[in-house]
């Protein structure tokens, strides 16, 4: 068939080509976004349930090209992953999250942590926590406020997250488990690194009060997490049939479109007026 280039490929190769110009697309734009003011972070409320207030948020990049349109996180991230697009990408996200939280609290807001999503390619870096502790001094925000995800990933130098975890932590910032349960080696994580919290991923949160196996395994997870004193946060919560199903397994904090999708900074700043109202 022909393609827009004029190209022709062989019946058959052409959903491979066509997804190796996609990547190639996305690399070359991807170079120049940052420069080009394309990303945006949205932010989505982790809630406390016990007193329905927002006691922290999550931040999400969002990329909108003249060319490609809105390319989900899952599309570019793993290219700027591969590529080493992902240090400056990261940077960008962690300075932009925490001069936007500064902003917020120094417009009185209720002060809230904000957490961002680490790329395990970062931690190739030695310069990450030197770089974090930066950004801190820079934009005023006391670490505290700040919290990292990481996920699990067999590729991780163990030896080298744990040092660069170990230092992030000292510094006051809080580390938190993302996608919990969905990788190989969650527990050895547990025992490897210095983690404050976990986020149980969706996948166990959907249908909750249906999937009697979801139930127990998030009833565990939340058991075990007490043992070891970490927070637990569960993530995806959509219905109130899974919120209930929390609640009584004793979760305290969750996020989801429950409450509320990934939203622009002006909607948070209206949500915690909201809660200062009330
Ligand atoms: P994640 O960190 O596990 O983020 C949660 C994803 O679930 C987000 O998708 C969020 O919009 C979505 N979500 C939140 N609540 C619900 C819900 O109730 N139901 C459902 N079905 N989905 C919900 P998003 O924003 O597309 O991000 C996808 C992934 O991309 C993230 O997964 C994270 O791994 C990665 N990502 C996003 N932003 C960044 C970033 O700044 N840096 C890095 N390294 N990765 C990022
Ligand atoms: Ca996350
Ligand atoms: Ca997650
Ligand atoms: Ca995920």
């Amino acid at each position: 068939g022909t393609q827009p280039g004029g190209a022709s490929y062989p019946v058959g190769a052409e959903p491979i080509m066509a997804s190796f110009q996609r990547r190639m697309d996305i690399e070359f734009h991807l170079r120049k976004a940052i420069d080009q003011r394309e990303f945006q972070l949205v932010y989505q409320p982790v809630v406390d349930i016990y007193t329905n207030r927002m006691v922290g948020i999550e931040s999400l990049i969002r990329w909108n090209n003249t060319v490609l349109g809105h390319v989900p996180p899952c599309d570019f991230i793993p290219i700027a992953e591969e590529c080493g697009l992902i240090h400056h990408i990261g940077e960008w996200v962690i300075r932009e999250a925490c001069k936007q939280n500064m902003k917020w609290q120094e417009a009185g807001l209720p002060k809230m942590f904000v957490a961002v999503n680490l790329s395990r390619r970062q931690f190739n870096d030695t310069g990450l926590c030197s770089r974090i502790e930066k950004i801190l001094a820079e934009t005023g925000l006391q670490p505290r406020y700040l919290e990292l995800e990481i996920t699990e990933s067999m590729s991780m130098d163990v030896n080298l997250a744990a040092d660069a975890l170990t230092q992030l932590k000292n510094l006051g910032i809080r580390i938190a488990m993302d996608d919990f349960g969905t990788g190989y080696s969650s527990l050895s994580y547990l025992k490897d690194f210095p983690i404050d919290k976990l986020k149980i991923d969706q996948s166990f949160i959907k249908g909750l009060k249906q999937k009697q196996v979801n139930a127990a395994i998030v009833n565990t997870v939340i058991a075990m997490a007490k043992n070891l004193n970490l927070l637990v946060v569960a993530e995806g919560v959509e219905t109130e049939e899974e919120l209930q199903v929390l609640r009584e397994c004793g979760c305290r904090f969750v996020q989801g479109y429950y409450y509320s999708a990934p939203v622009k900074p002006a909607h948070i700043e209206d949500m915690l007026l909201q809660d200062v109202r009330s």
